[in-house]
């Protein structure tokens, strides 16, 4: 009896998992399934683009896992049963039930509101590829002088704001930020941020927390308003709530607790990775939701289930950060470099070159969702019991073999 490894979620994480793991074992010993939503890979961390109009290749999922022996099921997610180790799902055949002996949950994250009233109603996001496109038509819909406030400063409302005012010059764009600008990166960013966003005509609102959204614009906290024809929510990623509803334990933002290997605090079967995770970094504060923490996440992931069946030694390289990549339109980025628990460092190179270097940054991540194993390994048969589940997961170590 094959051993059966779900992977729900292929995004950047669950791909990686994904098709790390199928490289890693037998095809006979193991089945590799991989539950997605829809049928193609989205590169979510260009959805600002997509938003300013611009067009990303087609990537579907079934090409990008050709030849791994990783089946993909397109299907949507809508319950987790972690007791009886089933996954409800919703596709193009109606509803199915799929059951695990090994699960990983990457089903991400989407727009968190902060409970701020309007938002569902009135505010564009660009979290997920239908907002993206949804806020695509919106703005090119704006007449010249639109009034465009991106609400939130981090990464993606940088990203978004800059991505915005350069491609639609005749647009007037505005950030609501709740502390000062990037005022985590180090003064040379700060700077390099700043002098971008003077130069593409971004208004800065410093210190403005929006407490509503409506029709024709923003409400702020001291008592002030910002009129918008397209308020664009960017302030933050919640984690779907599938992942509270398991039983598995989950932090207070409902993202699954996971130790040092990525398995569930709680159930030992299940592994989660990226956005809907919670794992400690470096020094012991929790990785950020991003790309950046979620492929290192996924290779530890894959790399730790396939140990545990084989009765290899587990990984034990700590994750941690080198680098903010943040672009500000296609001819301008700051790249921030930090410490490995991603505190900002002095120095943060900007302009052309650094635009270069976020793009190589973005094909790379997609390059590794798709070749997360991208040197040739020797599979490992899995240690078996006599148990009719079939595999033992064997605590014991062993020396892995290299590679
Ligand atoms: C505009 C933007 C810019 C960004 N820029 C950066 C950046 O520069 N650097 C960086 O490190 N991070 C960046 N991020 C964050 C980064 O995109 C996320 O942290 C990353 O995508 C998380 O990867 P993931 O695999 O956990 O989730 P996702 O990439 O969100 O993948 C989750 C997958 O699960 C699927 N799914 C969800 N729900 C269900 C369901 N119920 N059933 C079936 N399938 C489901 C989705 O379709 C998707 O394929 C950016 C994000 C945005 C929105």
């Amino acid at each position: 009896m094959k051993h059966r490894l779900v992977i729900l979620g292929a995004g950047y994480a669950g791909a990686a998992v994904a098709g790390r793991l199928a490289r890693r074992l037998h095809a006979d010993e193991v089945d590799v399934t991989l539950v997605n939503a829809e049928p193609d890979f989205v590169e979510r961390v260009r959805l600002h683009q997509v938003a300013s109009g611009q067009e990303l290749r087609h990537r579907p999922l079934r090409d990008m896992l050709a030849g791994t022996g990783v089946t993909l099921r397109v299907a949507r997610v809508t319950a987790v049963d972690v007791d009886i180790k089933t996954i409800a799902l919703t596709g193009a055949d109606g509803a199915d039930e799929l059951g695990y002996d090994t699960l990983v949950y990457a089903l991400g994250s989407s727009l968190d509101d902060h409970g701020v009233p309007g938002v569902a109603e009135h505010a564009h996001e660009v979290a997920s590829r239908p907002g993206a496109l949804r806020l695509r038509e919106r703005l090119g819909q704006l007449a010249p002088g639109g009034r465009v406030v991106v609400v939130g400063g981090g990464l993606t409302g940088i990203e978004a704001a800059s991505e915005i005012a350069e491609s639609h010059e005749d647009l007037e764009v505005a950030i609501a930020v709740r502390g000062g600008l990037g005022d985590w990166l180090s003064p040379a960013g700060q700077r390099h941020l700043r002098s971008a966003f003077g130069r593409l005509g971004i208004t800065v609102h410093e210190h403005t927390d929006v407490e509503q959204v409506g029709a024709t614009g923003v409400l702020t906290g001291d008592d002030g308003a910002l009129p918008a024809d397209v308020t664009v929510w960017t302030a933050g990623f919640a984690v779907h709530p599938i992942a509270a509803a398991t039983g598995l334990e989950v932090s207070a933002r409902g993202q699954i607790v996971v130790d040092g290997t990525m398995r569930s605090v709680s159930h030992p079967d299940v592994y989660a990775v990226g956005d809907a995770a919670l794992a400690d970094g470096p020094l012991g504060t929790p990785l950020r939701m991003s790309c950046a923490s979620g492929v290192p996440m996924a290779w530890q992931a894959a790399d730790s289930i396939a140990a545990r069946l084989t009765g290899g030694k587990l990984p034990s390289t700590p994750l941690g950060y080198v680098h903010q990549c943040i672009s500000l339109g296609r001819r301008d980025a700051v790249i921030q470099l930090v410490t490995a628990d991603d505190r900002a460092k002095p120095a943060a190179p900007g302009g052309r070159l650094a635009a270069g270097y976020k793009e190589l940054i973005c094909k790379g991540a997609v390059y590794m969702a798709a070749h997360p194993l991208p040197y040739p390994v020797r599979r490992r048969r899995v240690v078996r019991s006599s148990a009719p589940a079939g595999v033992r997961v064997k605590s014991a170590e062993v020396p892995a073999t290299k590679g």
